[in-house]
């Protein structure tokens, strides 16, 4: 046995570092996450929350508990783990426009669809009227409200109900989730008739965007109200991480392209720094993060910042993008 400290101490400092950076490596990436990490981050999360607030224009979301948070993550290899206040039920708002998109894209095709909506992010806010009078009426993405509601004049059906219905009864089957149409909700969004919402859609009939506008806002109000709780909201992400269906994988990459540049309003371009993650938020407190090749973050938290971004989700996912490496720009 002719080995001494000479020979031996270079093959133990090399395996040293061969662990140290695999173990590394196993502590990045979605699959890293575990419950108690999770929960301790949802603890961080719950004393931010009180630096936003809560919308005043429909009356329900205004009287949300803004104390409310609920995290889910799934990978794509079906690994759940879910932290807060998982038992509520949401409106999706407008974390309904990338799956109204991907609807269209799976079943119209690109064409259908992109003679109805443009692919341009704006700096405006989701319901700008200023910027749909200097497109001359063109909707010029599908997360702005002219957008979604353009759409969701071409989702297939004859009148709203039936269009909301194709909607979720697809979405369901396609996303193993089980969304459902909060009627009380809608009450409350037509309680307080959003005037802008009917501008921009008249405005689009006027330019030829879309035949009825009647129809065309109640359907878009109506898929703004399908309601699911965070595990429905991570499983929806998953349709974008692993879309089940033929040709699909290249919608998904539209729609999680278009996620990354309009999916947080006007302030996608400093998230698309800060967070890297495709992302759409919605006016309920809804915050969806989709990692691509990984899985889904879904996060809950009513109180929404100037710009109308959850919070304690932006809390949520920056901090996670950071600790995980979860940036697509990595
Ligand atoms: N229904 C809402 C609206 O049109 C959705 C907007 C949102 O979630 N940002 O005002």
């Amino acid at each position: 046995m002719g080995h001494n400290l000479t020979t031996l101490l270079p093959i133990a400092t090399f395996l040293f570092i061969e662990i140290k950076s695999i173990m590394n490596k196993a502590k990045t990436g979605l699959e890293a996450i575990n419950q108690k990490q999770l929960e301790t981050w949802v603890l961080l999360a719950k004393n931010r929350i009180n630096f936003g607030r809560l919308p005043q224009y429909i009356p329900i979301l205004s009287e949300a508990n803004p104390g409310w948070l609920a995290v889910s993550i799934q990978t794509v290899s079906g690994q759940i783990c879910t932290g807060g206040n998982v038992d509520l039920k949401f409106p999706l708002m407008s974390a309904i426009k990338p799956f109204v998109l991907f609807n269209l894209l799976c079943e119209l095709g690109e064409d259908a669809v992109f003679k109805t909506v443009g692919i341009e992010p704006t700096e405006k806010p989701y319901n700008s009227l200023i910027q749909l009078e200097e497109d001359k009426g063109w909707p010029r993405n599908p997360t702005l409200n002219s957008g979604a509601i353009a759409l969701a004049s071409i989702l297939p059906g004859s009148s709203a109900i039936e269009k909301c219905e194709q909607l979720r009864l697809w979405l369901n089957k396609q996303a193993n989730c089980q969304l459902s149409l909060d009627e009380l909700m809608l009450t409350s969004v037509k309680s307080l008739p959003n005037q802008r919402n009917r501008t921009i859609a008249s405005i689009l009939a006027e330019s030829g965007y879309i035949k009825n506008w009647e129809i065309a806002l109640d359907t878009y109000e109506r898929i703004c109200c399908l309601s699911a709780n965070i595990v429905d909201l991570a499983n929806l992400g998953i349709l974008l991480v692993k879309p089940p269906g033929p040709g699909w994988q290249e919608y998904a990459l539209i729609v999680k392209a278009l996620m990354s540049t309009c999916g947080l309003y006007e302030a996608s371009a400093r998230y698309a720094v800060k967070i890297g993650i495709p992302c759409k938020s919605g006016v309920s407190g809804v915050m969806l993060g989709v990692v691509p090749g990984e899985g889904a973050i879904a996060c809950y938290s009513p109180p929404l910042d100037k710009e109308g971004n959850s919070v304690g989700g932006l809390f949520l996912l920056e901090l996670m993008s950071r600790e995980l490496k979860l940036s697509v720009f990595n």
